[in-house]
């Protein structure tokens, strides 16, 4: 396995790239792509911004000129269900890209020509990253939703759940990354903190959220994560 990890923002890695045993950083397409030892896995850490083009490219990056096999996305989210609040964990199992609609020639949120609207993360993948989040805190699993806006304006996530009911976490990259990765083949997952509830408090206190919390759930679930993978060794 060689595995890429990818954050929008710094906050949300902070740790991990520290972390990197003999780290070699190479510059590309605006992006700091940190290859190294990540606790005896081979990993490679960047942050892709914020938004789905350039998550896109940052993970299409990530396959083609740093050879990654495997892609785990680690941020933060708002809520979008009463029953995910802030400091939860919601480990994807679906992903939708819920500002695309190309109606009336594809239905609303269907991607052309995959005959998709969702996107599945890779099973064994997720489980493991769920596995590896039930220390750290209360983990939920199930349909996450992405879009080039941050959801806080009043009315808007009322609008997105109107739409599509079964959204636990909104955020800006994730179903871009799950894109890119069905596409090319690449077994992916994606893992994030809330840290809103996506309405008019959303940007409160949003950065002091990452800082103090979410990146310490980041760093923990990779840990475990990483540590959960290694291979029981025989004598011979
Ligand atoms: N206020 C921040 C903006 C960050 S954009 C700043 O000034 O830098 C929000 C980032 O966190 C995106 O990468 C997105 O994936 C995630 N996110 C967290 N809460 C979100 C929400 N309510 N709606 C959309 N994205 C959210």
């Amino acid at each position: 396995m060689r595995l890429g990890i990818i954050s929008a923002l710094a906050e949300e890695q902070h740790g991990l790239i520290e972390a990197l045993e003999s780290p070699f950083k190479h510059f590309y397409g605006m992006r700091e792509y940190t290859a190294g030892k990540l606790w005896e896995i081979d990993a490679v850490c960047v942050l892709s911004r914020i938004g789905k083009v350039a998550a896109a490219m940052t993970a299409a990056i990530l396959v083609e000129k740093f050879g990654v096999t495997h892609i785990v996305f680690t941020g933060v989210a708002g809520s979008g269900d009463k029953n995910v609040t802030v400091g939860d964990i919601v480990v994807a199992e679906q992903l939708i890209q819920h500002d695309f609609d190309a109606s009336p020639l594809f239905p609303r949120f269907e991607i052309p020509l995959t005959g998709l609207s969702q996107f599945a993360t890779d099973v064994h993948l997720t489980d493991r990253l769920a596995a590896a989040a039930a220390p750290v805190t209360r983990v939920h699993r199930g349909l996450i939703a992405s879009g080039d806006q941050f959801i806080g304006k009043p009315g808007q996530i009322q609008a997105l759940k109107a739409a599509i009911p079964s959204v636990l976490a909104v955020e800006m990259e994730g179903a871009a990354v799950a894109q890119v990765c069905f596409e090319l083949g690449i077994p992916f997952a994606v893992i994030r903190t809330i840290s809103d509830n996506a309405n008019d408090d959303a940007a409160v206190d949003f950065m002091h959220f990452i800082k103090t919390v979410a990146s310490r759930y980041a760093f923990e679930v990779i840990y475990n994560f990483c540590k959960s993978g290694s291979e029981p060794t025989f004598g011979y």
